[in-house]
């Protein structure tokens, strides 16, 4: 064997090892305190990187997006995301690595790495699957994480600035802690106006459970429109839920689990009773996102308004309707929508019922129009 390929060998050994072969003596590999390395050791010992005192995971150098300083380092024919799987995959602790602007898009299986207080801001995470992760005290500023998958991980002072996590795949995270969020950081993009921001849906269980912590935590921050985008998503995710259950299907499944499951209880009522349960619970959330967007939308309010002055103004313009024209009848229509009522033009027989109606409308509109503009100032608990 000759001595190019042995070295080879060896630097892929070592990757595998999390060790240096020459550990003869302790300062000739990487000095990184490390308090959770495989062999107990208060120091990383990987071997040493350039002329640093560190190895290359923990080096503050330059130059590690670069293919020959990997290869060079690690043997030929690497990269540095088959390196990292093999690391994870060893149970090495990858604690305060430095892999700023670096590509990773790789595939980690669990147990997820420990990448605690990792420096990996600008780094390409993209579709990577860092789930069961430990990533408190991580930067990732500016870090691509679309499509990345962050289940269950571990995100105490995890740093998100400015980081791009549209479609990211968020369940059981603990957000409080975390630094730098805001709705913009899931945005895949913007059209005119119109902003499309989400993490991956998938799973409308564990994504409306996301929705919500994120909701508290742009609410805990005084970030109040961000919080509110995140209520509506939650909103939608649980209408998605709801329109689900109206199939027969899925509630004959819903009968099966809580006959397997003694926790969950299902009403064992007939069949088509518990459809009709559903279907109305439908029906006013359908109502209530419509009207209000699940009281997020001042908006919608203000446009059912509207919607339902010009209704009742065609309906007072009807032929043996109480004024002559339309213009008449759209001001008797807004001066009885906001039950004002001066009384210079008076319905008459089923003409009352209408006006009656609209100014229940009217009342109920307003009130709610109020509480959807209260809403989006007030911390949600
Ligand atoms: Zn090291």
């Amino acid at each position: 064997m000759d001595n190019l390929s042995d070295l080879a060998i060896r630097a892929v050994l070592n990757v595998e090892a999390g060790i240096t072969i020459d550990s003869d003596h302790e300062t000739s590999g990487c000095s990184m305190l490390m308090p959770l390395t495989k062999r107990g050791e208060a120091r990383c010992g990987r071997r040493k990187y350039c002329d640093t005192e560190y190895c290359f995971w923990h080096s503050p150098v330059e130059g590690k997006t670069n293919s020959q300083n990997i290869e060079a380092y690690f043997g030929q024919g690497t990269t540095l995301v088959r390196t990292l799987e093999a690391e994870v995959k060893a149970g090495n602790s990858l604690e305060n690595v430095i892999l700023p602007n670096v590509n990773l898009g790789g595939n980690y299986v669990k147990p997820g790495p420990n990448l605690s207080n990792a420096l990996l801001q600008g780094a390409n995470l993209n579709k990577a699957s860092l789930s069961y992760c430990d990533l408190s005290g991580a930067s990732l500023a500016r870090a691509n994480l679309v499509s990345a998958k962050l289940s269950d991980c571990r995100l105490a002072d995890a740093n998100f600035t400015r980081a791009r996590m549209f479609n990211v795949k968020l369940r059981n995270n603990t957000l409080s802690e975390c630094k730098g969020l805001r709705r913009s950081n899931f945005r895949e993009a913007t059209v005119f106006f119109w902003r499309i921001d989400r993490m991956l849906e998938q799973d409308p269980e564990h994504a409306e459970a996301m929705y919500l912590e994120l909701t508290r935590y742009f609410s805990s921050r005084g970030l109040f429109d961000d919080a509110s985008w995140a209520a509506f998503r939650a909103s939608k995710l649980r209408h998605r839920m709801l329109r689900q259950r109206l199939s027969i299907r899925r509630l004959k499944d819903l009968r099966l689990i809580s006959q397997i499951s003694p926790d969950f209880i299902e009403p064992q009522g007939p069949l088509y009773v518990e459809w009709l349960y559903a279907f109305f619970a439908w029906a006013r959330s359908l109502v209530f996102m419509l009207t209000t967007g699940w009281g997020e939308r001042p908006m919608r309010v203000i446009a059912s308004s509207v919607g339902v002055i010009l209704l009742f103004s065609l309906l007072y313009d009807m032929p043996d309707g109480p004024t002559q024209n339309f213009i008449d009848a759209l001001y008797f229509s807004m001066i009885t929508f906001t039950t004002v009522g001066y009384g210079d033009i008076i319905p008459h027989g089923k003409f009352r019922l209408f006006a009656g109606t609209e100014a229940l409308l009217g009342i109920l509109l307003v009130g709610l129009l109020l509480f959807c503009l209260g809403r989006r100032t007030v911390t949600r608990a």
